[in-house]
């Protein structure tokens, strides 16, 4: 969901790291709390203003970031691995690695962070009042901080899915109807009509209030629920309708074979333009020793393609992201989405059965999406 990003630190495994788009908020952020700051205390410096107003913001981040850590530790502690804490535009998300298998975890991990602003809220509090008038720059921090944390855990337990609220609502669906499709549908549905909502009221509080800075950002945060929201349905759906099917079912079994040794040239003109094929496994003296692809030749200059040989522009075996034959076709997505790679070999005991290409697998895809669609469809004739 997240591309480009810093990396921060690794906390017990989780990556930390910060997106492009988090930039511009801090700098946003820090610029607002900077003029709030001078009009509330006009007699400090200007210096003062920006120190309290950076180091606001800082802690305004971690607060964040202890939001996910959070979620993320519940789901550790619940044996679900956890990939990747990043902070972006909106706010932060944590990459939890699957989702929970009974409707107790999905509600203990959504409620955490909420949980975790309100402390974070009741903290700084209790920071604002003991720094008092004696320590203005600190009771200053402490009571925006602590504002800030708590319209954090109440917007979040808002209850559209994907926020923390609407994760919380699938988890009690979930318990009641026993079925998590049927609560992920629900929960979602309520997420994009929130996100609705958030569109028409940020406009809407442009157009009375003129704070069009205020109104755009609420519409921007409910386009973005409307979307994940949206998404998070057809993701399920992508799941459903695969489900059942393993690599063995939809994998190419007649896969062809080139050697090591052909050069690029001869490659080209008697493989890829006479069959239109654009992957070839690779092999010497009857073992499996690689793959190679249209992309991999392309990448060499054509000028070379006489003197090259296979062997060098292939994938070799060992970087390769094998999977069983019994593997189940989500877990290929995920490996072909998480290495971003388009082919896939399959084996078993070392030995090639067949290939998942990436566009076979999207056509198995489309055509059950279609199948499944014609199910659903009630009282057809
Ligand atoms: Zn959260």
């Amino acid at each position: 969901m997240i591309g480009q990003s810093v990396r921060l630190a690794t906390i017990r495994g989780i990556q930390v790291g910060v997106h492009y788009s988090w930039f511009l908020i801090f700098f946003l952020i820090t610029f607002s709390l900077t003029t709030r700051f001078a009009s509330e205390h006009p007699h400090w410096t200007t210096v003062e203003h920006y120190a309290v107003a950076i180091a606001t913001s800082l802690l305004f981040f971690a607060s964040i970031l202890l939001h996910e850590l959070a979620h993320s530790f519940v789901a550790l502690a619940k044996g679900i691995p956890v990939r990747a804490i990043t902070l972006f535009v909106f706010g932060g998300v944590a990459q939890i690695g699957r989702e929970p298998d009974r409707p107790l975890t999905e509600f203990q991990i959504a409620i955490a962070g909420p949980i975790a602003s309100a402390l974070l809220a009741v903290g700084f509090w209790f920071v604002s009042h003991l720094a008092g008038d004696q320590f203005e720059h600190v009771a200053a921090l402490g009571g925006w901080l602590a504002s800030i944390n708590l319209m954090l855990a109440v917007f979040n337990l808002v209850p559209g899915f994907p926020l923390d609220g609407g994760r919380v609502l699938r988890a009690v669906l979930w318990h009641v109807t026993g079925s998590f499709a049927k609560a992920t549908r629900i929960a979602a549905r309520s997420g994009q009509i929130i996100g609705y909502g958030l569109i028409v009221g940020g406009i809407w509080t442009g157009l009375v209030t003129g704070n069009w800075f205020s109104g755009l950002w609420l519409a921007f945060i409910g386009w973005f629920l409307r979307n994940a929201a949206q998404e998070s349905v057809l993701q399920m759906s992508v799941r459903s309708a695969l489900s059942g099917l393993v690599a063995e079912d939809i994998m190419a079994r007649d896969c062809p074979t080139v050697s090591g040794q052909l050069s690029l040239a001869e490659l080209v003109q008697e493989h890829i333009l006479k069959t239109g094929r654009r992957c070839f496994l690779v092999s010497q003296n009857g073992r499996l020793e690689g793959l190679v692809t249209l992309h991999q030749v392309k990448a060499i200059p054509q000028e070379r393609w006489n003197d090259s040989v296979v062997a060098e522009a292939m994938t070799p075996i060992d970087r390769l992201h094998a999977v069983a034959p019994e593997t189940p076709i989500t877990e290929v997505l995920r490996v072909m989405e998480q290495h971003d790679v388009n082919q896939v070999p399959v084996t078993q005991d070392g030995r090639l059965l067949g290939m998942i290409t990436r566009d076979h697998l999207l056509r198995v895809l489309s055509a059950n999406l279609e199948m499944g669609a014609h199910k659903a469809t009630p009282s057809a004739p």
